[in-house]
């Protein structure tokens, strides 16, 4: 039987991390953290775009160079930490200047919006890809890992959930349709990295991840990260405005399978609400509270009178 994404980089991969004592953390979470300075940590991520995979071939050029930043920028804003510094490796069928003018304004205005810099790259022909790495810093000890979810701790997400799922499945079924909401399709194809409110939950938050891959998923990460379980409560998702495109439940369910949303999904100790509300408000972020961290394994979504409920939870995997 084939292996998922996750087992493939378990079996080739996760063993290749270890022995140095530099690497506070290695495979496994959104971002390395290596230990440089006795006060700082330089927090590592990658992430590739694949057309026909990430994005439509014919994309706008723009669309597809802001969103390659704002996803690395993502896993950063899901460790807590300020990114600086970027590289971008391209691989092009040809050089097409009309192309790369609109790549690099949109790669450019997320750089310019975030402070971050490109350092380098690499460039090379071949079908079109694009290779982000982001460096950022943490204050030693500060980054805020999937593994330290604690049972009786808060879970919390960022932002609204669904919309960019919205988008793109009614682009797979009709992508000329005029029906498709502008704000699920911003949300698709310009994500707002959440990078802001990541740096604010530093010293809150016990465990974060952001969601890429969707909420069933990426909470099922800091789950099994943090050796528990977790109850969630349907009726508290908050789901994107569909604005009345599909029902909603279906918006309900693209709000737990749905990825692309690049929101953050966080547990902090209950004792921690108020400060949450107060740092959502600075970080100008809706921040919902939707379950509680418990001992076990896996999920347990709630409907409205509080009874279990199966929900088809299925996230995005690339094998
Ligand atoms: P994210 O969705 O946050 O970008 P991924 O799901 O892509 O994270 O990856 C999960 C973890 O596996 C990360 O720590 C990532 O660095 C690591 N990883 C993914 N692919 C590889 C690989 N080919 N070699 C080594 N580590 C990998
Ligand atoms: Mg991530």
């Amino acid at each position: 039987m084939p292996l998922h994404e996750f087992e493939l980089i378990d079996r080739f991969f996760s063993r290749l991390t270890g022995g140095d004592e530099a690497v506070s953390c290695g495979i496994g979470d959104d971002a390395a953290v290596l230990a440089l300075s006795p006060d700082q940590e330089l927090v590592v991520s990658t992430d590739t775009l694949v057309s026909g995979v990430h994005f439509f071939g014919d994309a706008d050029p723009y669309d597809v160079g802001f969103k390659s930043l704002a996803v690395n920028l993502s896993d950063m804003a899901a460790m807590g930490a300020q990114p600086r510094w970027a590289t971008l490796a391209l691989s092009l069928p040809q050089a097409d200047m009309a192309w790369l003018q609109g790549f690099s304004r949109g790669f450019g205005d997320v750089a310019e919006r975030f402070g971050v810099c490109l350092i380098g790259g690499d460039l090379t022909r071949g079908p079109l890809s694009i290779t982000g790495q982001i460096l950022g810093t943490v204050p030693a000890g500060a980054a805020i890992r999937r593994s330290g979810a604690q049972p009786g701790d808060d879970i919390h997400v960022t932002g609204t959930l669904g919309l960019a799922a919205l988008a793109l499945s009614l682009l797979q079924s009709d992508r000329e349709s005029a029906a498709i909401p502008p704000s699920s399709l911003e949300r698709l194809l310009r994500p707002v990295p959440r990078v802001q409110a990541g740096l604010a939950l530093r010293g809150t938050a016990n465990a974060m991840i952001d969601l890429s891959d969707g909420l069933a998923g990426d909470l099922g990460h800091i789950l099994v990260a943090s050796g528990a379980g977790a109850v969630v409560e349907l009726s508290r998702l908050p789901c994107g405005d569909g604005e009345g495109v599909v029902s909603e439940a279906e918006m309900l369910r693209l709000a737990v399978n749905g990825g692309d949303d690049y929101e953050l999904c966080f547990t902090a100790p209950a004792a921690a609400r108020d400060a949450i509300t107060a740092l959502a408000g600075a970080a100008d972020c809706s921040m919902t509270l939707i379950g509680k961290v418990v001992a076990g394994s896996g999920i347990t979504w709630l409907d409205e009178a509080g009874n279990a409920m199966s929900v088809d939870a299925e996230s995005y995997q690339h094998f």
